[in-house]
C-alpha cells in the first residue's frame, strides 16, 4: 500500500506523512467568525478537513482536532480595521455579543451535523482564552518583536523579517509587499510599518468587548487567537494546521510570525489550505452578494437554485472536487451528483444480496489499491469516487448475473465500500439516522407500493407518494429504484 502524502503550502512539495508523535496527530483549523449564518463555502472548508480528520482515524492515527470559533477581534477588513465583527451585529441588533455567537454557533453546528461533518475533538473560543493571548503578545514584546502605542501593541513585521522568512507561506516578496504598500502609510502613523499588525487593541470607550491587559482595556487581534490556542492545546510544534486559502497571506502568515516570535519555528509542519467555492467563477462570499447558506441549498430556497438537494447530495458533490481546486456551483452539477450519490447509496445496498460463485471476474486487490492510492495521493476524493465507481458496475453487473464474484471478494468488497464511503467519505444513505422505526414503516410502505404497481394500481401508488409529500417525505422513482428522504 502507498505511504500518505499531503501537498504542504509552507514547502510547495506533496510530503509524506510522518507524525512528530504517532499515534497521535494534531490539527489545528481556523473555524468561522460567528457574526452571520456560515454559508455554503465556509461548509466546503470544514468539509474538507472533516475528510482528512476521518481518514486519519481510517488510517489508525489518534487525531487531536481543533477547529476555534471566532468570537472577538476579527475586523471587517484583514488590515486591523474597521469595526469588530460580532461587536458591530451586536450594537446593530441591541444583542449582547455572545447572543449573536450563539446564535450562529447553534446554527453552524446543526448545518454541519446535516452535512454529517463530525465534531472536532476541541471547538475554543477566542473570548475563553484571553490571558493566554495576553501572554504570547507579552513574551513577543519581551523577545523585542511588538510595541506599544497607546494602549494598543503591534507586532513589527519588518524587524522580524530581518531573522525569519516572513513571507514563506505565500511565497511573496517581502520588497514588493512594502513597496505596494509605503504609500497608503499616510493615517496610519501609529504603526512603524504598513504591513504591522495589532496583537493587542485598545478598546474604544463605545466598544463593548474589553478586558484589563498590562496595556489598559481592550481586545485581542484576530491572528494572536489561533496562535494562542493552538499552542495551548496542540503544543509548540504539531502536525497540520489548515483553512480556506484565502487565509494564507494574512491570516496564516501573521500566525507563523507571532509563532515564530516565540519559539523560533513555524507552529505546525505542515500547512493545508483548502481551494475556494466558487459561483459563475467568483469566490462565494457574503461581502460580494453571491453566497446563500446550506439550508437554502436543501430546500431549494434561493434565486440561484432550480429546485433542493439533500445534505448528502451536497456532501457527495463536495467530495467529487478535490479540495486543493476549486469547485464551481451549479444546478447542473448538483444534479450529476444527484444521480451518482443515489447509483453509490443503491449499489451498496446490494452487496449483501450479491449471488457468490466459485472465481470472481474481477480483480478486488486492484479496485482497494486504486481506492487508497488516491486517497493516499493528498486525499484525492474524486479519484476515490471514480474508483469506487467502477466497484459500482461490477456490483451492478454481479447483480444482473453478468459478472461473478466469490464469498471473500464479496465480503471484502462490503468491508471496503463500508469503510469508505460511510466511515472516510462520511456519506450516509439517506433516510440513516431516522429512528429504526420510521426506517421499518418506510420500508413497509414502499414494498405495499411496489405491489400495488405490480398490480398497475397506480392511483394508488401515486395517492401514496402524494400524501408522504404532505407530510414531508419525498419519495424519488429512480433509473436504480425508489429512494426517499425527509425534508
Ligand atoms: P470566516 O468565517 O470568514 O473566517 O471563514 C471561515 C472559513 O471558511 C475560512 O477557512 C475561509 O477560508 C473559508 N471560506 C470562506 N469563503 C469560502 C469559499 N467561498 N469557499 C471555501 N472556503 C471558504
Ligand atoms: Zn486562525
Amino acid at each position: 500500500m502507498s505511504e500518505l502524502r499531503i501537498y504542504n503550502t509552507l514547502t510547495r512539495e506533496k510530503e509524506i506523512f510522518k507524525p512528530l508523535n504517532a499515534p497521535h496527530v494534531g490539527m489545528y483549523v481556523c473555524g468561522p467568525t460567528l457574526y452571520s449564518y456560515a454559508h455554503l463555502g465556509n461548509c466546503r472548508t470544514f468539509l474538507s478537513f472533516d475528510v482528512v480528520f476521518r481518514y486519519l482515524k481510517h488510517l489508525g492515527y489518534k487525531v487531536r482536532y481543533v477547529r476555534n470559533i471566532t468570537d472577538v477581534g476579527h475586523l471587517e477588513s484583514d488590515a486591523d480595521e474597521g469595526e469588530d465583527k460580532i461587536a458591530k451585529r451586536a450594537r446593530l441588533e441591541k444583542l449582547e455579543p455572545m447572543e449573536i455567537v450563539q446564535l450562529y454557533a447553534v446554527d453552524f453546528h446543526h448545518v454541519l451535523e446535516q452535512l454529517n461533518l463530525l465534531p472536532p475533538s476541541i471547538e475554543p473560543t477566542a473570548s475563553g482564552h484571553i490571558i493566554e493571548q495576553i501572554e504570547m503578545t507579552k513574551k513577543i514584546m519581551e523577545n523585542g518583536l511588538a510595541y506599544e502605542v497607546d494602549g494598543t501593541v503591534y507586532f513589527d513585521v519588518e524587524k522580524f523579517a530581518k531573522t525569519f522568512p516572513y513571507t514563506q507561506l505565500s511565497g511573496r516578496k517581502l520588497d514588493e509587499l512594502l513597496e505596494g504598500t509605503r504609500d497608503n502609510l499616510e493615517g496610519q502613523d501609529e504603526k512603524r510599518g504598513r504591513l504591522d499588525f495589532a496583537l493587542w487593541k485598545k478598546a474604544k470607550p463605545e466598544h463593548i468587548m474589553r478586558w484589563p491587559s498590562p496595556w489598559g482595556e481592550g481586545f485581542p487581534g484576530w491572528h494572536i487567537e489561533c496562535s494562542a490556542m493552538s499552542t495551548k492545546y496542540l503544543g509548540d510544534e504539531f502536525d497540520i494546521h489548515g483553512g480556506g486559502m484565502d487565509l494564507i497571506p494574512t491570516h496564516h502568515t501573521n500566525e507563523i510570525a507571532q509563532h515564530a516570535a516565540c519559539h523560533h519555528k513555524s507552529p505546525a509542519k505542515i500547512w493545508m489550505h483548502t481551494n475556494m467555492l466558487t459561483v459563475n467563477g467568483q469566490k462565494m462570499s457574503k461581502s460580494l452578494g453571491n453566497s446563500f447558506l446550506p439550508q437554502e441549498l436543501f430546500e431549494g430556497k434561493h434565486k440561484l437554485l432550480e429546485r433542493g438537494y439533500s445534505p448528502m447530495v451536497v456532501r457527495f458533490f463536495m467530495l467529487q472536487a478535490h479540495y486543493r481546486s476549486t469547485l464551481d456551483f451549479s444546478n447542473a452539477a448538483l444534479q450529476a451528483s444527484e444521480k451518482g450519490f443515489h447509483r453509490l447509496m443503491n449499489a451498496v445496498k446490494l452487496i449483501p444480496n450479491l449471488k457468490t460463485s466459485e472465481t470472481s471476474s474481477f480483480s478486488f486487490e486492484k479496485l482497494k489499491t486504486e481506492v487508497y492510492h488516491a486517497l493516499n495521493d493528498d486525499f484525492n476524493t474524486p479519484v476515490a469516487i471514480a474508483a469506487l465507481f467502477e466497484g459500482v458496475r461490477i456490483i451492478n453487473s454481479a447483480n444482473d448475473g453478468k459478472d461473478s464474484i466469490t464469498a471473500a471478494d464479496k465480503e471484502q468488497l462490503q468491508k471496503l465500500f463500508g469503510e469508505i464511503v460511510f466511515d472516510v467519505l462520511g456519506l450516509k444513505q439517506e433516510g440513516a439516522g431516522n429512528s429504526d422505526k420510521v426506517e421499518g414503516l418506510m420500508n413497509l410502505i414502499l414494498e405495499l407500493r411496489k405491489d400495488v404497481r405490480a398490480k398497475k394500481d397506480f392511483a394508488t401508488s401515486d395517492k401514496i407518494r402524494d400524501e408522504l409529500l404532505k407530510v414531508g417525505i419525498q419519495v424519488k422513482d429512480g433509473k436504480d429504484g425508489v429512494s426517499w428522504t425527509i425534508n
